[in-house]
Order: C-alpha cells, then structure tokens, then sequence
C-alpha cells in the first residue's frame, strides 16, 4: 500500500497500520490479500474483532515496538458492523458488545484520552462506555498518541444533538408544555458531570498567572478572528463593548483550581441509552493546538461547554421543529440552570465543591460561541445561524441580569 511507517500485527493477515497521507498520519486497519499485498479493512474483514482477541488476553499495559496496548477486560466479541452515523473517525461495532475506533486522524501526542480515562476508571466512574483497551503509537519524537480504543457498545444510545433537541422542542411546543422531561434530563447530565469532576479530583492543580494571561490571550485572539470572519450582522453584535468586559474576567482566574478535565463537552459528547447518560471522548477540544489540548482545566471550562451547547440545542429546535419563541427562551433558561445548580449541588454533596469556581461560566460560554462562530466560517457555513442566535441571546442576559 506505501506509506507505512509501522505496524502492529493482530492476527494472521491482519494488522494495525501506521501510515503516512497527504493529509497527515492516520491508524489503518490492514487484512493481507490473497497476493499477499495489504488493503485496507471494512467492517466484516475481522480486523477489529482481531484486535478485541488480542486485547481479551494481553496483560493489563504491554509494549510492542513502538505501540503499546492497554487492555482491562479479558473479553472477546465476533461479528462486525459499521457504525452507521456521521462521525470523523471510524467505528466498528464487534458482537454488539464493544466499539473499536480506530484514529483517523493521529494527533500530534502526547494524547489526552490514555491518562485521563486511566483516572477516571481507577476512580470508578461509571458514567462512559466501560473502556476495553486502547493501543497508543510512540512517533520518533517520543510523543505516544492514541491509534485506536475499545470501549463498551451501549446499544441504543443517542447523541445529545438528537436527545436534548428532542426534548427542548417538546418542552417548548406551545405555552402549557410539559418540561419536567427536559429538567429532569438536564439535572441528571448535570450530576453526572459533577461525578465526572470529583473522579478527577486527583488531578487537581492551581492556576497560575500565566494560565490565565493564556486564556485572556486566546479569547482575544478568538474575537479577533470572529471579527475577520463576520458578516455584517454578526460584525455589529461583535462590536459589543460588553463583550471585551465578559473577556476580560479570564485575565483575573490565577489561582482558581484545575482539573485534567472533559476539555470539549457539549451535548453531542452525552449520549442517552436505556441505562442512563454516558460520557464519551477524551480527545480534548480539537481547536486547540495538541500541546494545549492536554493542560488542564478549570471545571467551569466543562460547565460552560455543556450549558451552552443546551443554548446551541435550542436554536437548532427553533429551526427544525415548530416551537414557542417565548416559550423556548423560557426552557432554555430552565435547562441550563437546572444543569448547572445539580452540578453544584451533587458536586458539593461529593465534597469536591472546592474545585468549581463558576467566576468566569459567562466568559466561557461566550468564548465558546466565539469560537463556532470561527469553526462555521471555516468549514460549516450553515451552522452560523446558532452562534449567531447565540451570541445575542447571551449579550441580551447580562442587559437582564441573568449569569
Ligand atoms: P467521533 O470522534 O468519530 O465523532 P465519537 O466517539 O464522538 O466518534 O462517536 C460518534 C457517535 O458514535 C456517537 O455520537 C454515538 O452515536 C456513537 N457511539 C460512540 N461510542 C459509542 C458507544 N460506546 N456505544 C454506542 N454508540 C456509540
Ligand atoms: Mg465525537
């Protein structure tokens, strides 16, 4: 095939590849031609169940070569398909039992998922997929960055765009809807991350000034490029004085406590399945250069990623589904605040209410919107209408004393 730089052999005839593109390194699964040649596996070619083999009877960590494989459970599943939605990585769903992601895309190491899902699972979170196992790579510059993962396959699990999106619209169809669904559903996401938190507790550090002046920084650079990026409507709403003084909080946050966090939770992170709300993707936030992208993080950066993709989940409602206006500026409110105070509680009642400082929830949630205004410039056009929707609403609330 060309290109490879490594690999790791599963089976007979099947291997974990390493490989160079135009597009930078990617993790390919292999299966050896009858020719002997190597192509590219498909779902159903066994490569992924190969790999679970592999995992099922491979100490606990265990290197070969330049690949180390991670392995805690001594389980094995046949059968492959496809996972069937939209997804930037490919997924293998083997036995209906376990997932096998292989990385599209490897990053630059070293990676955040191997150390923080390692916390979390010493910790006994129970809120993700259970982790099978996962292999990272160590390139020639000795960063190790994750190739693949097996985790548990939640059968009828649903991403939080379609679940909370779902309910918002319900909550908001005319002026007597129920919404105790929704607040329930937000209050129980908000628990869950609290739970989250305190298994990460262990990781926590201080703030530095130099962590903050970073963040100062980069929120200005974020409005910046928003600025470059806008149409003339969004040009006028970033013209905002306000928005400078939301900003500005984060030059204040030394000495606020850090956690090695979610770092990229939104409600498509927060899949819904018969057994309750699990936590997916420890990759850390993909706009952030990967040097950055495993520094910790305020708990708030996680609070406010989520609450305000609840806002995000609204707009989409309000497009897609006949709703009440009024109604639903009413239980997008609701599900936030709902979201947020049992976070605070239950992470309280964790004693670990220490470790949120929610100081600066307007400030990140405001970067956040900034920041889809920049990512739909670049590469979704149609998806501006939410931060557009977004940032006025948010600039509205400080005009009606809300937080
Ligand atoms: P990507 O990095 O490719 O976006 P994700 O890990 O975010 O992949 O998963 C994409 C989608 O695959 C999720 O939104 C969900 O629908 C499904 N999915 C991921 N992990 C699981 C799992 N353990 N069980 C069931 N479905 C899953
Ligand atoms: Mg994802």
């Amino acid at each position: 095939m060309g290109g490879e730089l490594d690999s790791l052999d599963l089976a007979v005839g099947k291997r974990l590849s390493v490989v160079a593109t135009a597009n930078g390194l990617t993790a390919d699964p292999q299966v050896r031609n009858p020719d002997g040649s190597w192509r590219r596996a498909r779902p159903g070619d066994g490569v992924a169940e190969a790999l679970v083999a592999l995992l099922s009877t491979a100490p606990e960590v265990s290197e070969i070569g330049s690949f180390t494989l991670h392995a805690w459970a001594a389980r094995v599943a046949t059968g492959e398909r496809a996972i069937t939605v939209d997804q930037t990585n490919e997924s293998v769903i083997v036995g209906d039992a376990a997932v096998v992601k292989w990385a599209a895309h490897l990053q630059a190491g070293p990676h955040p998922a191997p150390s923080r899902i390692e916390t979390l699972r010493t910790n006994g979170f129970r809120h993700m997929p259970c982790p099978w196992g996962l292999i990272t790579w160590r390139s020639r510059d000795g960063a190790e960055t994750l190739v693949a993962g097996v985790d548990e396959y939640l059968p009828g699990a649903v991403d939080g765009w379609t679940w909370a999106v779902d309910l918002i619209a319900t909550a908001a169809a005319g002026p007597g809807a129920p919404a105790h669904d929704l607040a329930s559903a937000a209050a129980d996401v908000g628990t869950v991350i609290a739970e989250l938190h305190a298994a990460l507790a262990v990781t926590a550090t201080v703030a530095s000034p130099a962590d903050a002046q970073r963040w100062r920084t980069a929120a200005a650079a974020t409005l910046d490029d928003a600025r470059a990026h806008a149409d003339p409507v969004m040009r006028d709403l970033l013209q905002s004085r306000a928005i400078n003084e939301i900003l500005d909080g984060l030059g204040g946050m030394a000495g606020t406590p850090l956690i090695e966090g979610h770092g990229d939770l939104h409600v498509g992170q927060v899949l819904r399945h018969p057994g309750g709300y699990a936590v997916i993707d420890f990759d850390g936030n993909p706009v952030l250069p990967p040097a950055e992208r495993i520094l910790p993080i305020p708990a708030v950066l996680d609070v406010a990623g989520f609450a305000q993709s609840l806002t995000h989940a609204a707009i989409v409602a309000r497009r897609h589904h006949r709703v009440d206006e009024q109604a639903l500026s009413r239980v997008e409110r609701l599900a936030r605040d709902q979201f947020t105070s049992s976070y605070t509680t239950h992470l309280a009642a964790l004693g670990h209410g220490g470790l949120y400082d929610p100081a600066c929830l307007r400030a990140f949630r405001l970067q956040q919107v900034l920041r889809e205004v920049v990512y739909a410039a670049r590469h979704l056009p149609r998806w501006m209408y939410v931060p557009e929707a977004a940032l006025s609403m948010l600039l509205d609330e400080g005009i009606t004393g809300g937080r």
